[in-house]
């Protein structure tokens, strides 16, 4: 029946069909998990006879880190729908590395070493790049957000640029679990974590790397995983440099 269908075109259809409905089953999935839990702990407020303050004080808390999830959740969503539809407006303009890795980077110095951990910055070049600025932000949010939750403490978090022939490069690298050579290709992909349990503890859904690719994607640029010997992991995003 595929060669059939591939003959009047259909495949691409159905492949697209199929994808949408596994998003949605992902998706509605994320969603239950922190819903039930909510369900659970309103249920037990409103039955529970004899309940000290210390309960409810323990209900309120975890219901609240659920709300926070299921609003990280949707905020993700949103952009990923946002970025696959055709009627997003995207601001590029011609601009260099320092307007947009200055204001992602500061926050993050100050929460790596809360955390007893180096951030090393070594950033030397300045090509013409033609971007929007706002979504190599996110971007750069996303990468540096995952190597601090992925590096255990007295661990080092770098970035560091250079130039590959007419792309520029910036590497974002860290000495934290590292990522096994079977799973590189899938932490691209929605929904997906290396190991669900322990990412539950720190909060990711397994959106942020699809999200990056798709901005990635949107400036003709790549992002790729490569081990950080002897311990951790670098991910390289490249763009094309506009020779003026
Ligand atoms: P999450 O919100 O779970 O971090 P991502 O899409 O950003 O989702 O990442 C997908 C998975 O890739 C993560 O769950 C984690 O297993 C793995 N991963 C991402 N970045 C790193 C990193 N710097 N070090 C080790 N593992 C990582």
């Amino acid at each position: 029946i595929s060669y059939f269908l591939a003959r009047i075109n259909m495949l691409p259809i159905i492949k697209s069909w199929k994808q949408q409905t596994e998003f949605v089953n992902d998706a509605a999935h994320e969603l239950r998990t922190p819903l039930t839990i909510i369900q659970g702990k309103l249920e037990y407020m409103l039955t529970k006879p004899n309940k000290t303050i210390l309960d409810e004080a323990e209900a309120i808390s975890v219901s609240l880190d659920e709300v926070n999830r299921l609003n990280s959740l949707t905020n993700n969503l949103l952009v990923l729908a946002r970025s696959d539809s055709a009627t997003t407006k995207f601001n590029f303009e011609l601009t260099t590395p320092e307007f947009f890795l200055k204001d992602p980077i500061e926050p993050f110095k100050d929460i790596i070493n809360s955390q007893s951990k180096v951030f090393q910055i070594s950033l030397n070049h300045h090509p013409t790049l033609y971007l929007d600025r706002d979504k190599i932000k996110q971007l750069l949010i996303i990468l540096l957000d995952n190597a601090t939750k992925y590096t255990p403490k007295n661990g080092t978090i770098k970035i560091y640029d250079q130039i590959e022939g007419s792309k520029y490069q910036f590497i974002i690298s860290d000495t934290g679990v590292g990522i096994a050579d079977s799973e590189k290709a899938k932490i691209f992909g929605r929904f997906y974590r290396v190991d669900k349990s322990r990412n539950s503890n720190s909060g990711g859904h397994g959106l942020g790397l699809a999200i990056a690719t798709q901005i990635v994607n949107i400036h003709h640029g790549t992002i790729s995983v490569r081990d950080n010997l002897p311990h951790g992991s670098e991910f390289v995003v490249e763009f094309p440099i506009k020779h003026m």
